[in-house]
């Protein structure tokens, strides 16, 4: 006997954080680990598969999947609709699998409130200066939504002492090796093993 649903795992981090390469290596890593795709208003980069990296939505479709109660959060984030889509979720962590939510901090806060036995780390750019050579180096953004992401950045980083982790993003296999530790640890948490435990004095 042993807790058998899945551990859920919120990642944030400002844009340039370099979130998204820590958490592919963490993937590569981690067999039991599955990330939720998200759903966006924003449009598709240069590279990006829809049904992949997001689910690309209009506006109203958007708004449609919001009144039918189908995201488990959602925030409005430069400009832009982003969300978690619920089903695909639930089904994963019903079989087993942790799962990582990769969003911005005001869905984090959601997740906070629906769902308190989840892990909330937080991705931590080594300095702000690091930060923008990272966003200016990657060249898909022009200088204003450069602007804008570096502002919505110190609002972010702001908001980090409400996660349970911080991970520095120095070198990425030292932070992809934080993260896995963090989460072996927490699946031993008494918040996670709460059914567990309940399960072992039930057969009492
Ligand atoms: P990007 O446009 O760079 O792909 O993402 C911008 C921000 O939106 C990032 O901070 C990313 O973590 C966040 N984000 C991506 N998917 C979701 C989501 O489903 N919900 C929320 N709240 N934020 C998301």
């Amino acid at each position: 006997m042993r807790n058998s649903k899945g551990l859920l795992v919120v990642l944030s981090g400002p844009s340039g954080s370099g979130k998204g390469t820590v958490l592919k290596e963490l993937l590569a890593r981690n067999d039991n680990l599955f990330l939720s795709v998200s759903a966006t208003t924003r449009s598709p980069r240069e590279g990006e598969v829809n049904g992949k990296h997001y689910y690309f939505l209009s506006k109203d479709e958007f708004e449609d999947k919001i009144r039918n109660d189908g995201m488990l959060e959602y925030a409005s984030y430069c400009g832009n609709y982003y969300g978690t889509p619920k089903e695909t979720v639930a089904e994963m962590m019903n079989a087993g699998k942790d799962v990582i939510l990769e969003i911005e901090v005001q869905g984090a806060m959601q997740i906070k409130e629906k769902c308190p036995d989840a892990v909330f780390i937080f991705i931590m750019p080594p300095s702000m200066n690091e930060l923008k050579h990272r966003l200016s180096d990657r060249r898909t953004e022009d200088a204003e939504t450069i602007a804008k992401r570096m502002k919505a950045a110190v609002d972010e980083i702001r908001m980090s002492y409400r996660y349970d982790y911080i991970v520095i993003n120095d070198v990425v296999s030292k932070a992809a090796d934080t993260l896995d530790e963090i989460i072996r640890v927490q699946k031993s948490s008494t918040l996670h093993m709460k059914e567990f435990i309940d399960e072992v004095l039930e057969d009492e």
